[in-house]
């Protein structure tokens, strides 16, 4: 079974704040918010590297990933978990860039269970040793992925690993991978189900950068309890929906974007028994798709 770190108590959470010497940056509050079973909440593509006044493409990732942070902390409910789907660290996936990034990340920590996916500017075994309790612990050793299931109230997420190489841009599954998502979906076939990858699929406004992309879609196509696919790389906010039904959510980063005017930020997700809604949370107040709600049906099972 995979093995995810339990939230962490206020106590804990203190104590280690205190340890990393960080100001805390919750209210006095956050800890008496209570638990929305249907909120998700996502991060991607933070970019994190040792030095916090390390600046990409013109920007303070460090900065950027601490402003999603309080803006996540001060919202008035508490997810059921949080997701930080991939490209964690800057570009290399170097030791360091994991204990900036743990220390960032920390006060998401004290407010809800959170599920660390890697991506191709992540080192798996750098990433393994920095968080040892985060590792996702298949039930087939041979994997040797980031891969895993949790179940929340209304669905079901599968979180993929299509890191291949270290900062090479495309990924892959793998065969192997691909069966261990079939065999999980079918283990699961009655509750909805949303699969959760760095790489994106093919959109219309973006082409895959994931080599078996074909025979991922196929597999979430075919299995008529996937209702979405979230996915990050792009650093592009969109969401659109396959021939199949699936819908697809491409997650902002919280980092850098490539597009100059596109969105910086974080996602919140609210589910129902037959559709989710997933609203942009931009780090810029401003931006014209900040506080955009997508609002999906899920396909018929
Ligand atoms: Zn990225």
């Amino acid at each position: 079974m995979p093995i995810h770190l339990p939230q962490l108590t206020r106590r804990d959470f203190l104590k280690r704040a205190a340890l990393a010497g960080v100001a805390a940056v919750l209210a006095p509050n956050a800890f008496a918010k209570t638990s929305d079973e249907d909120m998700l909440a996502f991060f991607s593509d933070t970019h994190i590297a040792a030095d916090p006044a390390e600046i990409a493409r013109h920007v303070n990732v460090a900065d950027h990933l601490a402003a999603a942070v309080r803006d996540f902390a001060a919202w008035p409910v508490s997810p059921a978990a949080v997701i930080v789907n991939g490209d964690l660290a800057l570009k290399e996936g170097l030791p360091g860039d994991y204990a900036t990034f743990g220390k960032l990340i920390d006060p998401v920590r004290a407010l809800a269970p959170i599920h660390l996916s890697l991506g191709n500017h992540d080192e798996r075994q750098n990433f393994w040793s920095a968080f040892p309790a985060d590792a996702a612990k298949t039930a087939e050793a041979a994997l040797q992925r980031q891969a895993s299931v949790f179940a929340t109230a209304r669905a079901n997420w599968f979180l993929l690993d299509s890191l291949e190489a270290t900062n090479i841009s495309e990924g892959e599954l793998g065969s192997a991978q691909l069966a261990w998502l079939t065999a999980e979906l079918a283990a699961r076939p009655a509750k909805p189900a949303v699969v959760v990858v760095h790489h994106n699929p093919a959109t219309s406004t973006q082409k895959a950068s994931l080599k078996d992309v074909d025979a991922f879609l196929e597999v979430l196509a075919s299995h008529r309890q996937v209702k979405a696919c979230v996915f990050g790389h792009t650093h592009d906010w969109h969401v659109e929906t396959h021939a199949s039904g699936v819908h697809l959510i491409n997650l902002p980063p919280t980092g850098y974007v490539f597009k100059d005017g596109r969105p910086s930020g974080w996602v919140r997700a609210t589910l129902t028994d037959d559709s989710a809604e997933f609203e942009l949370r931009s780090l810029d107040r401003t931006h014209p798709e900040h506080g955009q709600i997508k609002k999906l049906a899920w396909r018929t099972a």
